[in-house]
């Protein structure tokens, strides 16, 4: 057994386009993408598309799969995929070790890579209903809203609405209905002792890992009158929301040549930027950020730049739900030392609401939003001249609190510079930072005090 961490060094230095090249010389550049005839079946007009953002590939003709560089050479040599996975890990000079592992992390293993299949069998499964022609409203909506490049590429599918649709076909194909079940794929009816599937009439989007394996799915609802718009995977052994983001598998590389990844509240804004061809956006699934993603975005690149939902602010309240959102959330991101910057969407016309979903169509439609250091935005956003001394001083430390997290000097007296354009006197700016820095200082230290004297059993808990 090949291990994981060979796999992903292969995956991370194979260059899909220059391996493809070297079967078919033709390859040509269009647009962002490469296209030619398909080596594996016989075409006259090149349906063969290469994409350097994602590492895949993906025959739009008879074929109508895709995958990433060892699938290739699989299809091409003939491999299996540990012969394939061998042969690209001795080319690029990679040390292939066969995997040693205790027993029961063995089996754990086994078991998630077996929930993975099957995730990438039933995915597989809905693409090919989103493309049957009983279905052509559903993948009518899906290109109209994403266009059919982002459709077939990213493996946008259907869930019929029958309710018995998966279950039917993975019975046929003799899947496990354990795992299904495991994974809430499909659902066991107790009384009739009947199973049906979880996903009802719904565009089905998959969640994949940086190496395109399918741990989930979020699904948006078609029929219009459920009330739940989107519908996630339930945590299994193969999906953790709070380690899962949407579109890291098609955004790794862009942002780690950008040094850049863009942050937005929901899954379709980023497969929506995708389309629009900002390959280095990514998405939580549902709610806020969370340390476990932070830190797999901080192998990617060290910069993010936060996109907000655009909404109406409530009564009495000084701006939207989505700019409260990435105040919250660009916090966390300063705390794992990321650079943090914000381009603000703002309502569109006639006060109403929008998203990044809604408002790229186009990457040219990056320049329309300002690019702002992320603390000096959360002044901005706070500041008002009105406001009395007491508000201000409350500014004041809130903004210093922020600024102090900033580790990189030089981009600290960047912000100072900034900030001199709200409270003129540096000074007050420096000393309230310092003092905010020693107050984290402090409340580190007692925190550490106290799990001591609580661990030595100086401390009693009520
Ligand atoms: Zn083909």
């Amino acid at each position: 057994m090949i291990s994981q961490d060979t796999i992903n060094a292969i995956l991370d230095r194979a260059d899909i386009v220059s391996l493809v090249r070297e079967y078919v010389p033709e390859l040509t550049k269009r647009g962002a993408n490469w296209t030619c005839c398909c080596p594996f079946h016989k075409e006259k007009t090149p349906s063969f598309h290469v994409s350097p953002a994602r590492q895949t590939w993906h025959c739009f003709g008879a074929c109508a799969e895709g995958g990433n560089a060892i699938s290739f050479v699989m299809k091409a040599e003939g491999m299996t995929f540990p012969q394939a996975a061998r042969h690209l890990a001795q080319r690029y000079g990679i040390d292939c070790y066969e995997a040693e592992e205790p027993d029961g992390e063995r089996e754990e293993r086994l078991h998630r890579e077996a929930l993975w299949g099957v995730n990438e069998r039933a995915a597989k499964f809905y693409a090919e209903q989103l493309h049957d022609p009983a279905n052509a409203s559903a993948l009518a909506y899906a290109q109209e809203r994403f266009g059919s490049e982002y459709v077939a590429e990213a493996g946008l599918g259907f869930a019929p609405a029958s309710g018995r649709a998966l279950c039917d076909h993975a019975m046929a194909r003799g899947e496990n209905i354990d795992l299904l079940l495991e994974l809430n794929l499909v659902a066991r009816n107790e009384q009739r002792g009947t199973y049906y599937d979880f996903y009802r009439n719904r565009l089905v989007f998959p969640i994949r890992d940086r190496y395109r394996r399918v741990l989930g799915f979020t699904a948006r609802d078609l029929s219009g009158s459920n009330e739940c718009k989107y519908l996630n995977s339930k945590e299994s052994a193969a999906y953790h929301k709070k380690e899962s983001i949407y579109g890291i598998d098609e955004a790794w590389r862009e942002a780690a040549r950008q040094e850049l990844f863009f942050l937005v509240e929901g899954a379709p804004d980023a497969a929506k930027m995708h389309a629009a061809g900002i390959y280095n956006a990514v998405a939580p699934l549902g709610g806020a950020w969370t340390a476990e993603q932070m830190q797999m975005l901080k192998k990617g690149a060290d910069c993010v730049c936060f996109i907000n939902d655009a909404d109406p602010p409530k009564e009495g309240e000084a701006y939207g739900a989505g700019i409260a959102y990435v105040m919250k959330n660009g916090r966390l991101a300063l705390e794992h030392g990321f650079t943090v910057s914000v381009r603000e969407l703002p309502l569109a016309e006639g006060n109403r609401k929008q998203d990044p979903g809604s408002f790229f169509t186009s990457k040219a439609q990056l320049g329309l939003l300002k690019e702002e250091e992320f603390v000096a935005w959360c002044a901005r956003t706070w500041w008002n001249e009105e406001d009395n001394l007491n508000l201000k001083a409350e500014h004041i430390t809130r903004i210093a609190d922020l600024s102090s997290l900033i580790k990189d000097e030089t981009r600290l007296e960047m912000l100072i510079d900034e900030l001199v354009k709200l409270k003129k006197r540096k000074d007050i700016w420096r000393s309230a930072i310092n003092r905010a820095k020693w107050a984290r200082i402090d409340a580190k230290k007692a925190e550490r005090k106290e799990i001591n004297l609580r661990t030595y059993g100086f401390i009693e808990d009520r």
